[in-house]
């Protein structure tokens, strides 16, 4: 969490390091898969992940990439009651790359929807007592997707019926 804050507060002065590591999105994604899988496994969670077969390299902050996609399958995992299912499905074209995350989870109302990305927030606390977080993460998340030029959705039908998070994000793809 300190590095979150620390970061946050380097996006906030707009001096970001967007960064040049070469990374293949496709074995990223299966790492960090597996890195989360025992916290699935605890709440007998299905974690899957659906990527295309060979490897796609991208130019990205390691650092970021990371954050982003740890943070929204924390909230996927977190949000999820236990013998619920988490699906990642990463697919890339014409220079972008979608990743869609798909939980069974507790959902959210719409009026919390537009509200999702600020700092602190988090909706119906009541429905959250016993989950721990502090709000920030969707925050450094957003900042994080916007300073690549991406855009990301997060979408509910509403409570109790899940939550789908949609991230495009604008990469050079080498044909
Ligand atoms: P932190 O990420 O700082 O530990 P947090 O998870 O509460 O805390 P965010 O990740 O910013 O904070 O998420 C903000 C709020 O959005 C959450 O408190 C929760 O109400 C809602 N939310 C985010 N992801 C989901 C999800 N997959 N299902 C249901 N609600 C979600
Ligand atoms: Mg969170």
């Amino acid at each position: 969490m300190v590095q979150g804050f620390t970061l946050l507060a380097r996006l906030d002065v707009d001096r970001m390091e967007l960064g040049c590591d070469q990374v293949d999105i496709v074995r990223f994604a299966s790492a960090l898969r597996n890195q989360m899988l025992p916290q699935a496994e605890a709440k007998g969670i299905t974690l899957s992940l659906t990527a295309p077969d060979q490897a796609i390299h991208i130019h990205v902050n390691l650092a970021h990439l990371t954050l982003v996609f740890r943070n929204l399958l924390d909230n996927a995992l977190k949000y999820t009651s236990n013998g619920g299912s988490v699906r990642w499905s990463l697919v890339c074209e014409d220079q972008m790359m979608i990743h869609t995350l798909t939980d069974t989870g507790i959902g959210i109302a719409p009026e919390h929807l537009p509200h999702l990305f600020e700092r602190f927030y988090r909706a119906d606390r009541a429905r959250l007592r016993d989950v721990p977080g502090s709000g920030l993460g969707l925050s450094i998340v957003g900042a994080i997707v916007q300073a690549y030029g991406g855009d990301i959705q997060i979408e509910s039908p509403g409570v109790n019926q899940g939550t789908t998070v949609t991230v495009r994000w604008r990469v050079q793809i080498p044909q």
